[in-house]
């Protein structure tokens, strides 16, 4: 079959598959427990579903401008001010299908063939095979100390004449780290000192556990919007627990989102008018659920890490916030592809291996599910690894006996 090298050489989402095998157990009537989920359990917020059925009832439903509707820029427009403290304008909005097609768009419009872009570890699984779509190169900086932090000495050794990009998520997918306010406003003195553009993955910036805040990225440049190397990137999907309704959205100099609008009209249009309505309803309405959902996954937070405490050899430092957290696993494997397979196969629990954010012999966990999950799935993968577990456990209504250790 003739197909594209580049398009060839893009990995699978690691997410996605396994999701779709556990799916497949599920549907085999297996009793699967999933601690791969990158989403809560919750209904979308009231406002967004009648926002949604209110546009749905009119009929008419036509293309918006590609950019966005005015209605959801303008929810934007105040979101950003509130948390962000800086006043932007319609131009500097662009409204994608989730911040997936954000930062790919970004990706798009700032870099040429073989320019760099700098990643810090652990990453989200999509950041290095945008960076290959496009045409990038995608250089990894992990942290010396094996923590989930890089210093900015390892940043900066990390660019070069061809770097264009760099990428910060805090908190962190798949740590759950927030990184500290020096590096933040480091990283952005220093991206403007050398004309390099920061993308800051703010998808899980209001989800911050014990009293914690995540930091504006734009209280530490000195620079207006149009000047400013800072591309903030947002979405309703983590906020809102959102994920299907498709909205993210990127706030960036005027010259750029104008770009940023070609490209995307070239592509996909617009994001439907439906689901926009739907963000613009969840942003205006009462937002009570964003503060519950916070509770929620900071007890569940509490509750993954009391169960791993009681797990002999694995290390896991504590999540600031997001829904997941990246227990160090070498005790029991250098191989997080094949753990991940084997807990699988053996214990019924997704777990997403680190491999796939750059930290090998580590396990995504997520507990973005319910207490009884988080506590039945650590169940299961202590009785599968641990030697002083005891070696039968029911999944389900099977008793199942280890043979392998
Ligand atoms: N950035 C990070 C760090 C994420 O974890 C995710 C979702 N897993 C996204 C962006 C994409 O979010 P959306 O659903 O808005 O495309």
């Amino acid at each position: 079959m003739s197909v594209s090298q580049l398009a060839k050489s893009i990995a699978e989402s690691p997410t996605l598959r396994l999701n779709e095998q556990a799916r497949l157990l599920r549907e085999k009537g297996e009793a699967v427990v999933h601690l791969g989920a990158g989403e809560p359990k919750n209904k979308a917020p009231i406002a967004a579903i009648l926002a949604a059925a209110s546009k749905l009832n009119t009929g008419d439903v036509k293309y918006t401008p590609a950019d966005g509707t005015p209605g959801l820029k303008k929810q934007i427009i105040r979101y950003t001010e509130e948390n962000y403290d800086r006043v932007v304008a319609p131009e500097n909005v662009i409204v994608s299908a989730g911040a997936k097609q954000s930062v790919f768009n970004i990706l798009y419009s700032v870099l040429n063939p073989q320019d760099e872009v700098v990643i810090l570890a652990p990453y989200w699984v999509s950041y290095p095979e945008m960076v290959k779509m496009c045409y990038g190169v995608p250089v990894i900086v992990k942290a010396e100390d094996g923590g989930f932090v890089p210093r900015a000495e390892d940043i900066e050794k990390a660019v070069g004449s061809a770097t264009r990009v760099i990428i910060c998520n805090s908190p962190n997918n798949p740590s759950g780290v927030l990184y500290p306010e020096s590096l933040v406003s480091w990283l952005v003195d220093f991206c403007e000192r050398k004309g390099i553009w920061l993308i800051m993955d703010d998808i899980y910036h209001k989800l911050v556990f014990d009293g914690k805040k995540s930091p504006s990225c734009f209280k530490y440049t000195k620079r207006d919007t149009e000047t400013s190397k800072v591309i903030a990137v947002n979405g309703v999907s983590k906020l809102y627990g959102m994920t299907g309704f498709r909205i993210g959205w990127a706030i960036a100099p005027r010259p750029l989102v104008q770009i940023m609008t070609n490209v995307q009209g070239q592509i996909t249009t617009t994001v439907s008018v439906l689901l926009q309505a739907a963000a613009e309803g969840a942003m205006s309405g009462l937002q009570s659920a964003v503060e519950s959902l916070r509770l929620q996954l900071e007890n569940n937070r509490n509750v993954m890490l009391q169960e791993l405490a009681s797990f002999n050899g694995v290390k896991t430092i504590k999540p600031d916030g997001t829904y997941y957290c990246l227990p160090d696993f070498r005790a029991y494997s250098n191989k997080s592809v094949e753990l991940s397979d084997f807990l699988l196969k053996k214990a019924l629990v997704v777990a997403v291996p680190g491999r796939e954010f750059g930290m090998e012999g580590y396990l995504r966990l997520s507990y973005a599910g319910t207490i009884k999950e988080i506590q039945e799935g650590i169940a299961r993968i202590k009785w599968a690894l641990d030697p002083s577990a005891p070696n039968e456990i029911y999944v389900g209504d099977k008793k199942l006996v280890r043979d392998w250790l």
